[in-house]
């Protein structure tokens, strides 16, 4: 997809470029997992790559540490800027989403806050997604407001929606496709190409769907952030985030925020994602698999008011799906056909292998009920306009009939 926008460099991992465009998954998926980055023959040949817990990196001579100083972006002088096991998560995840590099964070909510801070200025506006992740609501509307940077929020399912929430000091356009809890989509292609009419910067958060799934770069899309505490490390251990776009974009992120917060992944916690990583293409088909299966479950139930999912038979963005989408995740919501709270308490309550708390993404099934985060007096629809009855799932690994039964199990105490 050519494009003459400033921002735009062609991405030299050209076969990645091409499975992006066809929509199917990419024909060395197993090469990136299992080798991309990994310089077996500088030690050893140890299979695992080695964890550099080193926070400084030495310099033989002046001149090759003045050589480091003048491109820190590219030189391991010191851990909050490069470090070797990092940088073999980074070339990772870079290819996956086939641009051209990746910036490695403490989190997801960091990954996104850097992202946007670096191009927003005093007298700045930003066009975000409605219902984003509450930390991104939160980084527009409370603390980039605190430094003279608007935002408009906007229901992103009608690319008008964008246009019409346009200004003249408009920066950015920050997108989340699918969203979170209720997973309405946006056109990336469509707001994409208008926002880029404009110069317009787009980041679009792409942890539901994960690189497999969905590649908004090839729709145009700058720049892609992941909270990779969800699929990408996938076993609930870590919490880290990336930000992959152009190096050209890139080169500001790390001379402005990347550096100046710090909020940097440790290696340690990098050489856990590689690992996790090892089985994305595994896990992210087994999970699509079984929750194909739990959708039809789902959608059949009578205790189950409706079903919120990209692949959800009833959502009226299904050409959407099969469009920008090449597979379902794991992330399912459903609002239980209830009247009051306390039924939605005893069904959690009831559940068993399904472990009640926030995030998602892992190899363990986890249910969360919107009903927690408010007070058990308060009306049933209550958060943003969110039902009190939603209740998100995340499938895991475990079999469709353990979690079926463990369902069932639950709704029988409604
Ligand atoms: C969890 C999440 C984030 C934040 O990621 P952290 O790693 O928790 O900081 C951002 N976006 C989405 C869609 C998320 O679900």
């Amino acid at each position: 997809m050519p494009c003459g926008h400033l921002y735009c460099n062609p991405v030299p991992l050209t076969g990645l470029r091409a499975f992006a465009l066809v929509l199917t998954l990419p024909m060395d998926l197993s090469y990136i997992l299992n080798h991309l980055g990994e310089e077996r023959e500088t030690y050893h040949g140890a299979v695992a790559p080695p964890l550099v817990q080193s926070s400084i990196f030495a310099f033989p001579t002046v001149a090759a540490m003045r050589d480091g100083f003048r491109d820190e972006y590219a030189s391991h002088l010191y851990t909050r800027g490069n470090n070797p096991t990092v940088a073999i998560l980074r070339r990772k995840i870079a290819a996956l989403e086939g641009a051209e590099d990746c910036l490695a964070f403490a989190s997801g909510a960091a990954a996104i806050a850097a992202g946007v801070s670096a191009f927003v200025r005093h007298g700045d506006h930003v066009v975000c997604v409605a219902r984003p992740y509450s930390w991104t609501r939160s980084l527009l509307r409370d603390l980039l407001a605190k430094f003279g940077v608007t935002s408009s929020f906007v229901d992103g399912t009608d690319v008008a929606h964008f246009a019409a929430a346009l200004q003249p000091s408009t920066r950015m356009i920050v997108l989340e496709s699918p969203n979170s809890m209720t997973y309405e989509q946006q056109d990336l292609a469509l707001v994409a190409a208008l926002a880029r009419a404009r110069g317009i910067l787009t980041l679009c958060d792409n942890s539901h769907a994960t690189p497999l799934n969905q590649s908004p770069l090839a729709f145009g899309i700058d720049l892609v952030a992941h909270s990779a505490t969800k699929y990408l490390n996938g076993h609930s251990d870590v919490v880290a985030g990336m930000l992959c776009g152009s190096e050209a974009l890139l080169r500001e992120v790390f001379k402005g925020p990347y550096m100046t917060f710090g909020a940097i992944l440790s290696p340690h916690d990098a050489w856990l994602m590689i690992r996790g990583l090892r089985t994305l293409g595994v896990r992210v088909e087994r999970i699509a698999a079984t929750t194909r299966k739990m959708l039809a479950f789902l959608e059949a139930h009578p205790r189950v008011r409706r079903v919120h999912a990209p692949h959800a038979s009833a959502n009226p963005q299904l050409d959407l799906s099969a469009a920008q989408l090449r597979g379902s995740s794991g992330l399912v919501s459903i609002e239980l056909d209830v009247e009051d709270v306390a039924a939605v308490e005893r069904f959690c309550d009831g559940l068993q292998r399904f472990l009640m708390t926030v995030s998602w993404g892992g190899y363990e099934s986890l249910a969360m009920p919107v009903c927690a985060v408010f007070p058990a007096d308060a009306p049933m629809r209550a958060g943003g306009g969110l039902p009190l009855g939603l209740v998100r799932l995340s499938i895991g690994l475990e079999d469709a009939d353990v979690l079926i039964a463990d369902l069932e199990r639950a709704f029988a105490r409604i």
